[in-house]
């Protein structure tokens, strides 16, 4: 007893099973289980559960039809489950097959290592080893069509799109891209392996894997990626105009899906950053969410006074907001009072004084931040970008906060962020997630450019942790971020696992939220 426990229910991708849980979990399924029994003082344990925690991230969409468990036989009351399914030592891994009817204590895992790689490759033959009475529904035929079916395929068009995936016998990236895109809608995914070279020419193919596409509308060709791995063929399926995450909402709530058709939909492109977006989130922070105060005082005031300083002296905009919030954050800096009403603030983001190119919109424009409904992404996201913003302004002008009592400090610009989430932001749950993840590590920000790091690594984790969360927005699933088509030199594969080109990502930030990217179409 008294061992932390490996893996957090809701923090980690892992299933964390136990006694009450895991007979209902794995018994009839209509998803097949991968189960670690593990025991929380084993020291292997301990070692293995980062690869573990990577493998169920990194198979997370794969959950309808195979999932990654783990249950802790350390726990006094899971100890007779442990033993009723037979668990000798730890970790012992497990497969269930689904819609088992009768117990079983599972079949054993073989492989000759237990690398995540491995691991993986054997969950798709499990799966393959399914028969067609127990087949999870969700999972797509894993089978290989015809080379002939792909000309079928390109003569019948029923309204989605299909991807071929080619490729040579051994290899799993066909089937892992078609488990990864289990959970979207209108594309399907087929392989065809080993086909001829007579074959491979006609479709322009030079090299394998390559994937084939087939438009709804019937135009068809090979499609482009910067590298032939699973991330950045995944990657490029999931990002296609008609391809949708399932919604998880329930039917019967078709009003909101109606209001989302009557907005209107700016076009955007996901490369660059709106000047709407970052003005729309300045102008929701500064008239919306402030405003549920009546008075700004002792630390409140402080923590709003460095946050506006930070950011009138780092926001890249347009000159009107750039004055105000410099107006702004002079008057803050020379207030003599400890306690302020929240109106004097409104009063003078409003001008009153109606100073001539003085200005901030009082209107909600989002641009990269539309979200297919109203109340999904908006504000939210605005803050991220402005917060990225910050840091990489940071970097690039290093002597911009000189003369604020904030220079020279490396971790000035996330303190003053943390501080405004912990004390402002609206949404509770968010604030204490970011304050909890500041206290871990925020500590160990030694230079601008790690702060850039850290922002976006964390911002990452939020990502993946709210992945399949009902406030994410099918139009635009939580993924790893910067997508291989947004960053290809960002990606790489390490042992089987899409891995970071730190060097890469910090440069692609800079020039992502550097301020010649900032383009101000659709700005009021
Ligand atoms: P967002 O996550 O808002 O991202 C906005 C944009 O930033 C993306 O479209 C992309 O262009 C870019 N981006 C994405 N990832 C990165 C990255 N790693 N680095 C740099 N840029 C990136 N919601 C909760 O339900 N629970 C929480 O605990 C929670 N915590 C939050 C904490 C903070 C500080 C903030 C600002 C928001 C939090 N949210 C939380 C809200 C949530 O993170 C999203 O903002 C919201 O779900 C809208 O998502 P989105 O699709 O617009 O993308």
């Amino acid at each position: 007893g008294g061992a932390a426990r490996l893996y957090r229910a809701g923090e980690d991708a892992v299933w964390v099973l136990d006694s009450g849980s895991v007979r209902g979990a794995t018994a009839n399924s209509s998803a097949a289980w991968l189960v670690q029994f593990y025991s929380s003082w084993c020291g292997h344990c301990i070692g293995y559960a980062p690869t573990w925690r990577a493998l169920a991230r990194d198979v997370q969409d794969w959950a309808a039809a195979i999932r990654v468990a783990a249950l802790d036989c350390a726990e006094d009351s899971n100890r007779e489950v442990c033993q009723a399914y037979d668990v000798h030592y730890y970790p012992t891994f497990r497969y269930f097959r689904a819609f088992t009817r009768d117990f079983t204590a599972g079949e054993n895992f073989k492989g000759p290592d237990r690398e995540l790689q491995t691991v993986r490759q054997a969950m798709v033959d499990f799966l393959q080893n399914h028969t067609d009475a127990n087949w999870p529904p969700a999972c797509p035929a894993l089978d290989p069509i015809r080379p002939g079916d792909v000309l079928s395929l390109i003569d019948r068009r029923d309204g989605h799109c299909v991807a071929i995936m080619l490729e040579s016998g051994g290899s799993y990236v066909g089937r892992e891209v078609m488990l990864d895109l289990i959970p979207y809608e209108n594309i399907a995914v087929k392989r065809v392996l080993d086909a001829d070279q007579a074959f491979l020419e006609k479709l322009g193919v030079s090299s394998l894997p390559s994937c084939y596409l087939i438009h709804p509308n019937g135009s068809h060709g090979l499609i482009d990626v910067a590298k032939p791995l699973r991330s950045f063929f995944s990657s490029y399926l999931k990002s296609l105009p008609h391809v949708r995450k399932k919604s998880l909402l329930l039917p019967g709530k078709p009003s909101a899906e109606e209001k989302a058709e009557a907005m209107e939909w700016r076009e955007f492109d996901r490369s660059k950053l709106y000047t709407a977006d970052l003005e729309s989130g300045l102008h929701c922070l500064l008239r919306v969410e402030l405003a549920a105060r009546s008075a700004l005082a002792g630390a409140e005031l402080r923590t709003l006074t460095d946050f506006i300083t930070v950011v009138a002296k780092l926001f890249p905009g347009r000159p009107p907001v750039r004055r105000l919030l410099e107006m702004l954050q002079e008057w803050l800096a020379s207030l003599p009072l400890d306690r302020i009403p929240y109106n004097a603030v409104l009063d003078l983001v409003d001008n009153k004084m109606r100073i001539s190119g003085i200005f901030l919109t009082n209107q909600i424009r989002w641009v990269g931040c539309q979200g297919s409904r109203p109340e999904l992404r908006g504000y939210s996201c605005s803050l991220w970008k402005l917060f990225h913003t910050l840091t990489v302004q940071a970097g690039a002008r290093p002597d911009a906060l000189d003369g604020t009592g904030l220079e020279g400090d490396p971790q000035a610009v996330l303190q003053a962020i943390r501080r405004y989430v912990r004390t402002f932001f609206g949404c509770k749950a968010c604030g204490e997630h970011f304050e909890q993840m500041a206290q871990e590590s925020l500590g160990s920000v030694k230079t601008s450019d790690q702060a850039i790091l850290w922002l976006w690594e964390k911002h990452n984790l939020v990502n993946s942790r709210l992945a399949g969360h009902p406030s994410e927005d099918p139009r635009f699933p939580k993924a790893p971020w910067p997508t291989p088509d947004l960053c290809p030199a960002c990606h790489e594969e390490t042992r089987g696992l899409d891995s970071w080109n730190e060097d890469q990502v910090l440069l692609f930030l800079k020039r992502h939220y550097g301020s010649s990217n900032l383009v101000h179409t659709h700005a009021a």
